[in-house]
């Protein structure tokens, strides 16, 4: 069972408004210095007391010594040659039964920021400390999952990586099944949206699928972009790619998908690692191509990140422009997303829990 909230936040980003209210007049401020506290925090990315300078200097030297800013701690940090930026945050545990766990943030820059000086960079953040679902190519659930991450462990990725450069997108697509822990992240994009200004067409969420829980959150305003983790058109491999899923049928997921496109008018992406020798085939494009004419979607081809001690390999060179070509020539929106990071172990399905 959860532990009931403490009475005195263990940070200010774990404090909600009416928490930090009391916490602040307790000690002598006034009740709206809490929102402008959290408006120099959140919305302008101030991230020392001593430069709140709206706050009176008593009040400041008071937070400096009882309320840190975060819960959490930066472990290490890495940049690859291409300018992405991965942080390993740790994040203590509650109570004695839980022990500190480490979770992966990334921060890619634009590729080419000549073309457009305005663009930010795109930020990859993490759901759940590890993740359930088992996919045997991905690196994140390779030690199953710790626990799930609670919203401000959530939303402090988000501020940690602002602090790294301004963000025009973010995606929730680091560590963990983001629908496994739906209502902590849910809360977190909310502040993510409406303190920092960040969400909408700008943030996306990439989950395996799973059909009822989609349905559950299709009739809300549309407040992300959905996309889906596909990677087969043949069920008994996606049985396999995808264990969490197995047994659910591709077509469930797809319908599920065309619901969402129903009822929010926003287009899903369908994701596709591409393994070489396992799903990169002609044919597996053929039927790709099968399964999804017709439908308002597109496709992200994923060329596959190796990770050391897994026994999946990129394909060879050329095949993911033939794949990209099949599904094209058959009318299909179809991308191909090299990633980033790849050096520094920050790409897609690189990103693991450490304990
Ligand atoms: N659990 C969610 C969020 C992860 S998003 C999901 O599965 O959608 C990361 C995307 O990268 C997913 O599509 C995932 O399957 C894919 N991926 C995992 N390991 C990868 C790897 N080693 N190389 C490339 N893509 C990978």
């Amino acid at each position: 069972m959860e532990a009931a909230p403490p009475e005195v936040p263990r940070s200010l980003l774990e404090a909600d408004l009416p928490t930090l209210r009391s916490f602040i007049v307790a000690r002598g401020g006034k009740p709206f210095h809490a929102k402008v506290l959290r408006r120099a925090v959140l919305e302008r990315g101030v991230l020392a007391y001593e430069r709140i300078t709206d706050l009176p200097a008593g009040l400041r030297a008071i937070l400096e010594e009882e309320l840190p800013i975060f819960s959490g701690r930066l472990v290490d940090e890495r940049t690859a040659a291409d300018g992405t930026h991965k942080l390993l945050i740790e994040f203590p545990g509650r109570g004695e039964s839980e022990t500190p766990i480490s979770v992966e943030t990334v921060h890619i820059p634009p590729a080419r920021p000549e073309r457009d000086p305005n663009k930010g960079a795109t930020l990859c953040v993490s759901s759940q400390a590890g993740c359930p679902v088992a996919c045997p190519f991905c690196a994140s659930g390779l030690l199953g999952l710790a626990r799930n991450l609670r919203a401000h462990e959530i939303v402090e990725q988000y501020v940690r990586g602002r602090a790294l450069g301004p963000l025009s997108r973010s995606v929730v697509m680091g560590i963990g099944e983001p629908l496994l822990n739906y209502a902590q992240l849910s809360a977190a994009l909310d502040t993510v949206r409406d303190e920092m200004g960040l969400g909408g067409r700008k943030l996306t969420v990439s989950t395996v699928g799973f059909p009822d829980r989609l349905r559950r959150l299709a009739p809300d305003k549309p407040r992300f972009q959905l996309a889906i983790s596909l990677h087969t058109p043949d069920q008994e491999q996606r049985d396999r790619l995808v264990p969490a899923m197995a047994g659910v049928p591709i077509e469930e997921v797809l319908a599920a998908g065309d619901d969402w496109f129903e009822k929010t008018g926003r287009e899903v992406t369908y994701e596709y690692v591409l393994l070489g020798g396992e799903n990169d085939s002609e044919g597996h494009a053929l039927r790709l191509r099968e399964r999804l004419s017709g439908r308002r979607c597109s496709v992200n081809l994923i060329p596959y990140n190796p990770t050391p001690e897994l026994p999946f390999y990129r394909p060879e060179s050329g095949s993911p422009e033939y794949f990209r070509d099949v599904l094209v020539d058959g009318g299909l929106t179809a991308t191909i997303r090299w990633s980033r990071g790849l050096e520094g172990a920050a790409a897609c399905g690189q990103l693991r829990l450490v304990r």
